[in-house]
């Protein structure tokens, strides 16, 4: 078998998981897929002694909170992800239940959705991702003016990162598909890409191969937009997985809450410990209570308070079960957001909106 392949690669991280879990389930207490399967030790000895159990690992999130926990510090996402990479390797894993997710990834890369444009002098692009335009227009086109106005010769690429292949296991496709964006986007000149996702954040940042990567909020918090009105309100913060570890970025989303006049508590929540929102690894549309199960911890912790965070992604999940509003409709659009009037798209309206965003934005960036 050669050394790099997924199965040689899960065998050996399957070997660091049976030889340094000492099963003192603090990630099983916090994880209701780890409650039903079983230590992370008793799962690599599973795979290890009989080859099976691999599967099971579309059943987490991939969030990586158990990796935050484990004292013995176990690479436990690496785990599991490389489980699925096996897995999808067999040929053996039906793409069926992900097809509407896989059409979603399709369709943001598609000539009609994506874009790229550099204005002549200019290093840097603004990459707003999938969701967040379609979903959160109007945040979206102030965010671009906002930036324009501070970064000079800024350009717009949109396109998809990918990450549900990625996350999914398809680590050929992802890297053939995330690899031409990449190259692309480097052949225009590009040297730094602004990401408002966390996932195409945490995508750039682990594969971008020599491109800076920052979020939008590092601007923000260089240059803050002040047009804003004030509101009231109690509100928690919940930290979108792949900004775990990104302890100064998630201080700025904190300070950029407060700002709006909200009364924003610190929690266990919100930081390191806080958990998936639900959309993680797509596992919704495999075990839906499973994922729903994370939102109602989110909602558990809120009582009754607005729940704030950085990612369209965790809004759309976490207004499953609690109030939620994105930082950016916040900071944006204050009054509208905590009135509930500003518009957020659903649906196939969505698809509308991002090709609105597209057209305006190739319009005004000449
Ligand atoms: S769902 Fe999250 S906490 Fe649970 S095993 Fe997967 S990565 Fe770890
Ligand atoms: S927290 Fe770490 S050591 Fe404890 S059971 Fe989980 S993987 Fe094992």
């Amino acid at each position: 078998m050669p050394a790099s392949s997924p199965t040689a690669d899960l065998h050996a991280l399957a070997r660091t998981i049976a030889e340094g879990c000492t099963e003192c389930r603090a990630c099983q207490f916090r994880c209701g897929f780890l409650h039903e399967c079983g230590t992370p030790k008793a799962m690599a000895d599973l795979l290890l002694t009989t080859g099976k159990g691999r599967a099971r690992a579309f059943e987490c999130s991939l969030c990586g909170l158990c990796s935050t926990i484990c004292p013995a510090r176990l690479p436990l996402t690496e785990f599991f992800l490389a489980m699925r990479r096996a897995a999808m390797d067999t040929g053996r894993i039906s793409l069926l239940p992900y097809r509407p997710l896989l059409n979603y990834e399709l369709i943001g890369a598609s000539r009609l959705f994506s874009l790229f444009q550099l204005p002549r002098g200019g290093d840097t692009v603004f990459f707003p991702g999938c969701t967040f335009p379609g979903t959160h227009p109007a945040s979206a086109r102030a965010l671009l003016a906002h930036l324009r106005a501070h970064v000079p010769d800024l350009g717009l690429v949109m396109s998809c990162c990918f990450k549900p292949s990625h996350d999914l296991g398809r680590q050929d496709f992802f890297e053939k598909h995330f690899g031409r964006l990449r190259n692309k986007i480097r052949s225009m000149g590009v040297t730094t890409v602004l990401t408002a996702c966390p996932n195409c954040f945490k995508v750039f940042s682990e594969y971008g191969d020599g491109l800076t990567v920052r979020t939008v909020y590092d601007v923000l918090a260089e240059h803050p937009f002040a047009g804003g009105a004030h509101v009231r309100g109690a509100a928690i913060m919940h930290t979108p997985c792949p900004y775990r570890g990104q302890d100064r970025l998630q201080d700025a989303l904190r300070r950029m809450a407060a700002e709006t006049g909200l009364d924003v508590e610190k929690t266990r929540q919100d930081g390191a410990l806080s958990p998936c929102c639900g959309e993680g690894g797509a596992v919704g549309m495999l075990r839906p209570e499973l994922a729903a199960g994370w939102g109602e911890k989110t909602a558990a912790m809120a009582t009754g308070r607005i729940v704030v965070t950085s990612c369209a992604g965790c809004v759309k999940f976490l207004s499953k079960h609690a109030r939620a509003a994105h930082l950016l409709d916040l900071a944006f659009f204050p009054a509208g957001t905590m009135a509930g009037t500003l518009r957020r798209p659903k649906g196939l309206l969505t698809y509308l909106y991002r090709l609105l965003f597209k057209l305006r934005a190739r319009f005004n960036l000449g």
